[in-house]
């Protein structure tokens, strides 16, 4: 018998032995029972000496050989990750698999796709007569050029049958289709900083290079990334394009199949259907497809043949994950072109200070795109409207109430920005004070005036509207501040005649929504928008001239140290939507701290100013990117129950002095929000300007931990590294 270590997905740290008669290669899928149900299982190592009683170890049930294994790179990538992140490593191995990969089932190779063309004997046939004009047509394509199924499938309905039957006779050959065909030249020429930025990372092609290209919105770093990605494909090799959502941007792929028409691409996201999921990736492993695309996901895609990656909008935090294997795709991405010797490029217009910090160090070579592309384009003004002394009708200033008319009079498109989505964000009993908090969560719960609810957008609980204060019965129940909802009611109100489009989670929950409203926007349907995030992503709207930012300052009393930073990239964004084409535009942003620095920063569209003081600030902070962090977290039923597990494994660790002396502890303290969906949390953060003894910190909390687990068994515990949320 032979022995091999398999990943599972089971929560343990160490793999687990399973026998067979003959050695598997590593990356083989198999199946195996564990705790008598089948599952998948991947060889990791094979000929390895058990450490446990040979006749306690189970056969491997099936093998699944189709003549493919997940390549040995990306076992590396898994492996690191699972020890970056302190996380299991069956479990992580089976994350970075496509659902019909996780099965223990058998799964087909996708087919490669064939180009038809006569052969030498077919070319001396005479062709079809032409009376049979269709079968003429589909002789003549053949002829002409190789062509696919598909294509010829336009000349003839029944295109397979006869070229399985020409193919019987010889007179069909068929070739691959190549994963990259030619590559049509841009509409655009290059502007002289977009052609030094592909230039310079076009000169780093096959060594590891790291980039971040750092260009204001409507500068062109699209153009820029297309511009590398069709000389990296064109010399046969793969592109990883990663970006925080499709969804919500099909321009983006719009333009990917306009520019890269023959380039066999494919789309990974976790709303792509199971079976396709699975396709899609077998046929980046396999090298049929040459572009991928996808979100944080697609950063485990197995690759054989990696030229480039590419990180667009790399200060999302859409790039880290917030659940189960907790890894920040933009961070793994830069792991893999180092261990691919490639260039990767982070393009962003407020890049994250993590990464601007790097430049700084000259760990990542900066680009900069200072100008919008389109020579109209003009970048817009921004207005902080200082609403102190302002009187509020409904949240909104006479002056931004002119300036909407104004602008709709004008025929002009404008958009009504706030992160709020519902009615109003509390609903308020003005005789006793009450207010309606989730129970769950430590969250008020928001109005939803349409569904008759208020709901909690942290969990799903959700309630009717009550008729009447459940603490002293008053009826005249109000509601306090603004959402998406009651803005767009206010504006009705305001503008009778404007045609006002909402577009927020709840008018976009059907996958065919943003579609839809995105091509109205286009036509010229729409002359206000009102809505939340969704509409500040990578959108261009042409004639968008007048942005309304309403309620940012929510985010100035945060007290995460990331929060400035969050709301400046946020609002950076939103005002970029405004003025890309011809006309100039407009952004009016109603605050009570027009003097608070993330607003002077946004009123001078600087995101060096900000960025080199926010770092000062962090500097002397000794917070990151001057620092590393972890968190420990626990959660249970009680706060209580939730910080005794972590206090008693610091105990436990302080008592052996065994934690390294540069790694400073914080905690136990309850999360920011201590509540979520009837859990407690409570964390403890770790900080060390060095890796390796934060590293080795988490390795011995860990090990506290899983030996508490049993004694407090109602709480479970989870390892946060560089951690987001506070
Ligand atoms: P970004 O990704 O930086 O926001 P885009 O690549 O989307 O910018 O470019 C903004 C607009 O400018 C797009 O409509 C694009 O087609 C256009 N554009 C980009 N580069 C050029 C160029 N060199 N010449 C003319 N137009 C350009
Ligand atoms: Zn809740």
């Amino acid at each position: 018998m032979i022995y091999h270590q398999l990943a599972l997905n089971v929560p343990l740290y160490s793999l687990l032995t399973y026998a067979c008669p003959i050695a598997l290669p590593a990356g083989t899928r198999v199946a195996v029972r564990f705790r008598k149900r089948l599952v998948a299982a991947i060889v990791w190592e094979s000929n390895v000496q058990p450490e446990i009683d040979i006749s306690k170890i189970l056969p491997i049930e099936t093998i699944f050989s189709d003549g493919w294994q997940l390549p040995a790179d990306w076992r590396a990538l898994l492996s690191f990750t699972a020890r970056y992140y302190h996380y299991p490593l069956g479990q992580a191995v089976m994350a970075a698999l496509p659902k019909g990969l996780r099965q223990p089932e058998a799964v087909p190779l996708p087919r490669q796709e064939m180009m038809y063309t006569l052969s030498t004997s077919g070319r001396l046939q005479p062709p079809p007569p032409a009376r049979f004009h269709k079968q003429h047509a589909l002789w003549q394509c053949l002829q002409s050029a190789p062509a696919t199924l598909q294509q010829l499938k336009t000349r003839h309905t029944q295109a397979a049958h006869y070229l399985n039957q020409w193919q019987q006779q010889g007179w069909v050959q068929t070739t691959p289709v190549p994963a990259c065909g030619s590559i049509p030249t841009s509409q655009h020429q290059l502007n002289q900083q977009q052609q030094h930025a592909s230039t310079s990372i076009q000169a780093k092609a096959g060594q590891f290079a790291p980039f971040l290209l750092y260009g204001i919105t409507g500068s062109g770093k699209t153009e820029v990334y297309f511009d590398i990605m069709a000389k990296v494909l064109q010399q046969g090799k793969q592109v990883l394009f990663l970006l925080p959502e499709i969804n919500l941007t099909p321009q983006l792929m719009q333009r990917v199949h306009q520019r890269f028409p023959h380039t066999v691409t494919v789309v990974l996201h976790s709303q792509t259907a199971p079976g396709q999921r699975t396709s899609n990736y077998l046929q980046a492993a396999l090298g049929q497809a040459a572009l991928v695309i996808g979100t944080r996901l697609a950063v485990f895609t197995p690759m054989h043949n990696l030229g480039l990656i590419v990180v667009d909008e790399e200060h999302d935090y859409s790039f880290k994950q917030e659940s189960e294997l907790r890894y920040q795709a933009r961070d793994l991405a830069v792991w893999r072109a180092r261990q691919t010797n490639c260039p990767i490029v982070l393009g962003s217009a407020t890049p994250s200070l993590e990464s601007w910090y790097k430049t700084q160090q000259g760990d990542y070579q900066l680009l900069q795109l200072s100008e919008r592309a389109h020579a109209s384009a003009q970048l817009p003004q921004i207005h902080l409207l200082d609403i102190r002394r302002l009187a509020l009708d409904n949240g909104l200033s006479d002056i931004i109430k002119q300036k909407l008319q104004a602008n709709f009079t004008n025929g002009g498109l404008s958009m009504v920005y706030l992160n709020r989505r519902g009615f109003a964000p509390a609903l308020f009993c003005a005789a006793c004070g009450h207010t309606f908090g989730c129970p769950n969560c430590s969250a008020k719960m928001v109005l939803h005036q349409h569904a008759g609810q208020l709901r909690c957008h942290h969990c799903d609980y959700h309630q009717r509207i009550p008729h009447c204060c459940p603490e002293c019965g008053n009826q005249d129940l109000t509601a306090v501040g603004q959402g998406t909802q009651r803005i767009e009611e206010n504006l009705q109100y305001l503008l009778p005649n404007a045609r006002i489009l909402r577009v927020d989670r709840d008018s976009t929950a059907h996958r065919q929504d943003w579609a839809e409203i995105y091509s109205r926007i286009m036509q010229r349907q729409v002359d206000v928008l009102v809505g939340t995030q969704m509409l500040a992503k990578g959108h261009d709207f042409p004639h968008l001239n007048l942005v309304v930012v309403l309620n940012a300052d929510n985010s100035l009393y945060s007290a995460d140290f990331r929060a400035p930073e969050r709301l400046f990239a946020e609002l950076m964004q939103v005002s970029g939507r405004a003025g890309r084409a011809d006309c100039r535009g407009d952004v009016w942003v109603q605050t009570r701290q027009p003097e608070h620095k993330v607003y002077q920063a946004l009123a001078a569209q600087n995101y060096v100013t900000f960025a080199t003081a926010e770092l000062a600030e962090r500097q002397e902070l000794g917070m990151p990117p001057f620092s590393h962090m972890a968190a420990i977290r626990a959660d249970a039923k009680t706060m209580r129950e939730a910080q005794e597990l972590l206090r008693q494994a610091l105990q436990g660790i302080e008592q052996q002095q065994s934690l390294p002396a540069c790694v400073s502890v914080f905690g136990p303290v309850p999360m920011l929000m201590a509540r979520l969906a009837g859990y407690e949390r409570a964390q403890v953060f770790l900080e060390s300007k060095n890796r390796r003894d934060l590293h080795h910190s988490i390795s011995i909390w860990q090990s506290w931990l899983q030996h508490l687990e049993k004694i407090y068994p109602q709480t479970r515990w989870l390892i946060d590294v560089d951690p987001l949320e506070m």
